[in-house]
């Protein structure tokens, strides 16, 4: 029977963590403060959104939402990022993904004054976190090696299997895991759509990471005996049972896997959670490195 990895309380302990530090800070006079841009009207985009700036308040962080509509142009959005870097009271700054298309997103990215890259995902920092040096590490693979930590379930010398290769999770979970490191030292395996044999690389794993965007993609006979599971995915399916008309699943067929593991995350209540509170970590840092 599998441990549960409880990612609310993992995020409660992250969050109790900043609090002295944010003290500090508003000893010198500085309130860490995060601006979120949502343009346009996806509703789980405002969700998102929404829920980073309670975080804030909750936090006692200075929170903006900058609302636009979707036929905003590029220049009107990077006008905004730009006032955004040089606004005192910001010191994260992040624009919710995704953008409508006619926007070039790497261009907004780029355009993050990288000391306030709250994701985590300008190329600066991004190259920060493969060459091992301190920076902004995107949250999601952040809040993963937290769980770990938590939980004490170091990957040092484990195969580690990572099913997806994105940007802003496959990629980076990937990147730290194989630093030469505390909560690392991986070997590391990084799987995709194109993988031959998913279900023989998988079953490889000590630690499997799925972050790949499909209900049950992972399934109970690629995992092997006793491994532990993290699962990033969060896909709604109906559920005419429930409130909303859907309930949140995650990529791991977390029923007929679970049984197998030794720990696993469930979703939702797993990697998520830890998402939002490293964002608020990640704010607090910036603003402890731009107040010097
Ligand atoms: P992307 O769509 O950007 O990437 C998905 C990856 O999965 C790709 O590399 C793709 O391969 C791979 N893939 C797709 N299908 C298969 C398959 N059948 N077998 C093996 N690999 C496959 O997704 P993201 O990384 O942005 O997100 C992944 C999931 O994580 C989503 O459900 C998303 O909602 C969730 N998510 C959750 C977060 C959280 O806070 N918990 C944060 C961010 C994302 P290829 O590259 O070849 O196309």
């Amino acid at each position: 029977m599998a441990q549960l990895i409880a990612g609310k309380e993992v995020a409660k302990s992250v969050r109790m963590g900043l609090k002295s530090r944010i003290a500090a800070l508003k000893e010198k006079g500085v309130t860490p403060g995060l601006a979120a841009v949502l343009v346009g009207d996806d509703p789980a985009s405002a969700t998102y959104v929404h829920s980073k700036a309670r975080a804030c308040e909750k936090l006692g962080l200075y929170s903006e939402i900058i609302r636009r509509p979707a036929d905003l142009t590029q220049d009107q959005l990077l006008d905004i990022v730009h006032r955004l870097n040089n606004d005192d009271r910001v010191h994260g700054i992040l624009v919710q993904s995704p953008v409508p298309s006619h926007i070039d997103e790497f261009a907004v990215t780029l355009a993050i004054d990288p000391a306030k890259d709250v994701d985590g995902f300008h190329p600066h920092n991004v190259g920060l976190l493969l060459i091992g040096r301190p920076g902004l590490i995107s949250c999601t693979p952040y809040g993963i090696i937290k769980l770990m930590e938590y939980y004490d379930l170091d990957p040092s010398g484990k195969e580690v299997v990572i099913v997806g290769r994105s940007n802003i999770v496959g990629k980076p979970i990937a990147a730290l895991l194989i630093q030469k490191a505390k909560w690392a030292n991986a070997t590391v395996t990084v799987a995709h759509s194109r993988t031959a044999n998913l279900a023989e690389v998988v079953r490889r794993a000590d630690i499997v990471i799925a972050a790949i965007g499909h209900a049950g993609t992972i399934t109970a006979d690629m995992v092997k005996e006793g491994a532990i599971v993290i699962d990033v995915g969060i896909n709604r399916i109906d559920d005419p049972a429930a409130e909303k008309g859907y309930r949140l699943v995650g990529d791991v067929d977390f029923e007929n896997v679970e049984p197998r593991t030794s720990w696993i995350t469930p979703v939702p209540g797993g990697v998520g959670v830890m998402t939002i509170a490293m964002l608020m970590s990640n704010t607090v840092l910036a603003a402890e490195n731009i107040a010097g």
